[in-house]
């Protein structure tokens, strides 16, 4: 199963990939968290990687690409994956296409999970993130056992750079000049479905079950 989660930052993407990844045990690719842990292991990419991050930009296609083909080329992309956050851009998209028709194969879904930008800017302003395992939480839907502390290792809790308000704007931006393009682009093969996000996290996740199963009443 090969599933894209398409969406603005901020969205719920990343939580119902997770949950997806598990329940098919397929695994949850994310560009972000790859690029998050170049950051901190300090390689090249990462340093690269920075400079777009912290402004809200995207990281230029080539790096992303060259990136991504990599990790599909890991064995535990043999049944499919979930991806969070790629493609995030028209020739992305192109490009995964291209690489997957290679194999007679395509994507099965893109998901698309619907929320208003007023909900997202609310949403990002609470948002919390591991300064060591990256695990996200916000303070008011999905607050860590203590606060300002990772339920999973414990480290401290952050307001993650591009998660700040100013940045959030220039990522929405973003988002709707270059990412929400691949809505149409997914339509046109028929692979799109749309959620909506704004609703509890465990009624969207049954949303995205029902779709992957088949069992939506379209
Ligand atoms: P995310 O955690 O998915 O919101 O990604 C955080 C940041 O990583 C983005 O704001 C971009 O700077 C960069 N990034 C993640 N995925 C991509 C992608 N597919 N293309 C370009 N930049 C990306």
């Amino acid at each position: 199963m090969k599933i894209i989660m398409l969406g603005a930052p901020g969205a719920g993407k990343g939580t119902q990939a997770k949950k997806i990844a598990e329940k098919y045990g397929i695994p949850h690719i994310s560009t972000g968290d790859i690029f998050r842990a170049n950051l901190k292991a300090g390689t090249p990419l990462g340093l690269k990687a920075k400079e777009y991050m912290d402004k809200g930009a995207l990281v230029p296609d080539s790096l992303t690409l060259e990136l991504i083909m990599d990790r599909f080329a890991n064995p535990d992309c043999a049944n499919g994956y979930v991806l969070d956050g790629f493609p995030r851009t028209i020739p992305q998209a192109e490009a995964l296409t291209e690489a997957l028709k290679k194999n007679n194969d395509e994507v099965d879904y893109a998901i698309d999970v619907d929320v208003p930008d007023e909900v997202i800017v609310n949403r990002m302003s609470g948002r919390r993130a591991c300064v060591n395992c990256g695990a996200t939480y916000h303070i008011v839907f999905n607050a860590p056992k203590v606060e300002g502390k990772c339920d999973t290792c414990g480290a401290d809790l952050i307001l993650r750079n591009d998660d700040k308000p100013e940045t959030v704007q220039n990522r929405l931006s973003v988002y709707h000049e270059q990412t929400q393009p691949l809505i149409d682009y997914y339509n046109g093969f028929g692979k799109l479905r749309s959620v909506d996000g704004t609703k509890e996290m465990s009624e969207v996740f049954d949303a995205i079950v029902d779709i992957l199963e088949n069992k939506e009443s379209k």
